[in-house]
C-alpha cells in the first residue's frame, strides 16, 4: 500500500467498478478551484486538499471505495468575519451500487455511491465528504474579537457605555460558551 505522500493530482474521472476489480489505490491532491461548492464557501484560494482512496471487493462481493480525505482551507469566522484556517478530515466507506434499490441492501457500515456504467466523477464524492465535515459554527481558536467591545459590567463602571441588552445577547463569546457546553 502506498504511504508516501504524493503531490500528484487525482484524476477526476474514474471507472469505479473496474478500479474495484483491480483493487486500485489512489493518492493525490484536488484543486480547490475544481470543487465548485467548496470554493463558494472558502474564504481564500489557499487550500490543500488530499485524498487516499482504496478500491476493492469485500467477501460479500460488495464493490467498495474506502479511504480518507483531508482539506486544509480557509473559511469565514462567524465571529469576526475574517478568514479562518480549518482542517477538515473525513473517512469514506462506500459501496458502489447501480441504483437506490441496491443501495438499500448495503450493510449499515457502508454508504452508497450510486454510479452508472463506466466513468464517474470522484471529485464530487470527495467534495461531498468534505462538505459534511464542515462544523456547524466556524470560529477562530483565539479570541479574534476584542473582549472590551463586550464588557458586561465587572469593570469599575467608569467607562459605562451600557450596551443595550440585545447587543449583549449577541455576544459571540456567550455563544461560544454554549457550544462548549459550559453550564450557566
Ligand atoms: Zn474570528
Amino acid at each position: 500500500m502506498l504511504t508516501t505522500p504524493s503531490p500528484k493530482q487525482l484524476p477526476r474521472q474514474v471507472d469505479p467498478r473496474k478500479f474495484a476489480q483491480q483493487e486500485v489505490v489512489l493518492q493525490g491532491t484536488l484543486p480547490l478551484a475544481e470543487l465548485e461548492r467548496l470554493s463558494a464557501l472558502a474564504a481564500g484560494d489557499q487550500a490543500e486538499i488530499t485524498a487516499e482512496l482504496e478500491f476493492g471487493v469485500d467477501d460479500q462481493r460488495h464493490r467498495l471505495l474506502t479511504g480518507k480525505v483531508s482539506a486544509k482551507l480557509q473559511l469565514t469566522c462567524e465571529r469576526c468575519m475574517e478568514a479562518c484556517d480549518q482542517h477538515i478530515e473525513g473517512e469514506l466507506a462506500l459501496g458502489i451500487v447501480w441504483d437506490e434499490e441496491q443501495a438499500k441492501q448495503l450493510p449499515r457500515r457502508l454508504d452508497a455511491w450510486i454510479a452508472p456504467e463506466g466513468v464517474s466523477d470522484i471529485y464530487e464524492v470527495i467534495e461531498e465528504e468534505i462538505l459534511l465535515g464542515i462544523p456547524m459554527g466556524v470560529y477562530h481558536d483565539h479570541q479574534c474579537v476584542d473582549l472590551a467591545h463586550y464588557s458586561v459590567g465587572g469593570d469599575d463602571g467608569a467607562d459605562e457605555t451600557a450596551a443595550p441588552a440585545a447587543e449583549r445577547r449577541n455576544n459571540p463569546f456567550q455563544v461560544l460558551e454554549q457550544l462548549k457546553g459550559t453550564p450557566k
